[in-house]
């Protein structure tokens, strides 16, 4: 092998996609390529291990390099991220050219790793984590570098890592750690550093970005409120807020800042206090209730999305019910529902009362029915109005098509040239479905 060809297969959300952003860009920076997958000597392949899907999707992938392993002896492959943690080991094991398994604390040794696999082809790299529970130093700054983005205006900054909570389906505190904050500065010369680059939105990044600061004296409220009086910023968004954790102070700063943008994501899980109480989220169903009128009392026209799992072990009918008039209740503008899956090794896997897929399956076609009606609904109120739109990309179908998002955080499609990507745009909703709004230039 000669030349430093890499490429990159991410299979997971935005904190894989923050992860391999940075790696690359170190690669990058010390002379390696980044090419297409036929033609890469090193594939890196990041992925999230929290749904059974990606996993077996990621097993799959693993499987593909095989003959060309055989003709060719290339191309050689680091597996890293959370789903590292989970399969690294068998994987190591059973294909010769898996040759760097790394879990998501080891990310800041990535660039050195894989130039050692690289210069040293038979070597075997394992960076996991005996007990990835147990703190180890995590941060990751690759220097005074900037990050090579997908999209040029908006970026994702981690502030922090890992995450305490165990809810018993959850895989996360098994493969991604203990929580631990970034440091302040830390955030703040990033986020200054991207908007010197040209970034007009930034979301703040943690499992539960809420938990901010508790492990350094700090709270999320004040980071928030720094971020956004930042020279230069136009948008902040953070993703993904625990409802415990999500307090006063933190709707205060959200109604106090024009730069943060009014949505949010509230993930509840359920809309049964009895299952609450099984999955270990540490409210019931009426204080989730409460804290989203609490919110919408200060945040006028706020966007609100959830997440929520349908067939968790031992759910009856009513507790299902219970989920159901919640979406009737609450009206969420959008829900990431998902039918329970179990993850080996959570305490969920071992409960009593596992439904039969199809059940979870046909109780999670029912739920999204009706949650895309009240979407729909939601959608089609709008329309006649006119919102601020960051045009940041072309739509994915169409010609002459752009997409952008308005502060609620909805999709938005319209008919736009290039010229215009990257600048704030007023466009009137012509039209609406349930994922997305249809608008013109105005
Ligand atoms: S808060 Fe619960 S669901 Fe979210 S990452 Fe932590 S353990 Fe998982």
């Amino acid at each position: 092998m000669s030349n430093k060809n890499f490429c990159v297969k991410v299979y997971g959300c935005q904190m894989n996609v923050y992860d391999a952003d940075r790696v690359r860009t170190v690669l990058c920076s010390r002379g390696w390529n980044e090419v297409p997958e036929s033609e890469a000597d090193v594939i890196m392949i990041t992925g999230c291990s929290v749904r059974a899907k990606a996993e077996q999707k990621v097993w799959s992938e693993l499987g593909l390099y095989d003959s060309s392993w055989k003709k060719t002896q290339r191309p050689l492959v680091a597996l890293t991220g959370c789903i590292a943690q989970r399969i690294g080991l068998n994987a190591l094991n059973r294909f010769p050219y898996v040759r760097l398994v790394a879990g998501p604390r080891h990310i800041g040794f990535l660039p050195d790793a894989i130039e050692q696999i690289f210069t040293h082809p038979k070597s075997r790299i394992n960076l996991l984590d005996d007990d990835p529970r147990e703190f180890y130093g995590l941060n990751f700054d690759p220097g005074n570098i900037t990050i090579k983005r997908e999209n040029k205006y908006k970026a994702y900054v981690t502030i922090a890592h890992g995450c305490d909570n165990f809810c018993t389906y959850c895989i996360v505190p098994y493969v991604r750690g203990r929580f631990v904050s970034r440091k302040p500065e830390d955030v703040i010369d990033e986020c200054r550093m991207l908007i010197a680059d040209g970034v007009k939105e930034i979301t703040l990044l943690g499992q539960n970005v809420n938990s901010y600061g508790k492990d350094i004296g700090l709270n999320f409220a004040g980071l928030l409120e720094r971020v956004a009086g930042l020279e230069g910023i136009r948008r902040v968004r953070f993703v993904t807020s625990l409802p415990q954790d999500f307090t006063e102070d933190i709707a205060n700063v959200m109604a106090g800042n024009e730069t943060i943008c009014p949505s949010l994501n509230l993930p509840v899980q359920s809309g049964s206090t009895r299952i609450l109480r099984l999955m270990n989220r540490k409210y019931t169903r009426d204080e989730y209730i409460n804290k989203v009128r609490m919110i919408r009392g200060k945040i006028p026209g706020l966007g609100l999305t959830t997440d929520l799992i349908v067939g968790f072990p031992g759910e009856t009918e009513e507790d299902f019910d219970e989920s159901m008039s919640l979406l009737r209740e609450v009206r969420f503008d959008l829900v990431h529902s998902a039918a329970y899956s179990e993850r080996d090794g959570t305490p969920a896997a071992k409960m009593e009362g596992a439904l039969p897929v199809e059940v979870r399956l046909e109780r999670l076609n029912r739920f999204n029915a009706l949650q895309d009606s009240i979407t729909l609904e939601i959608n089609e109120a709008l329309t006649g109005q006119t919102f601020e739109v960051l045009a940041d990309d072309f739509a994915p179908k169409g010609e002459g098509l752009l997409q952008g998002r308005t502060p609620s955080d909805k999709v938005v499609i319209f008919e736009g040239d290039e010229s215009i990507l990257g600048q704030f745009v007023k466009v009137r909703i012509k039209s609406a479905e349930a994922w997305c709004l249809h608008g013109e230039l105005v």
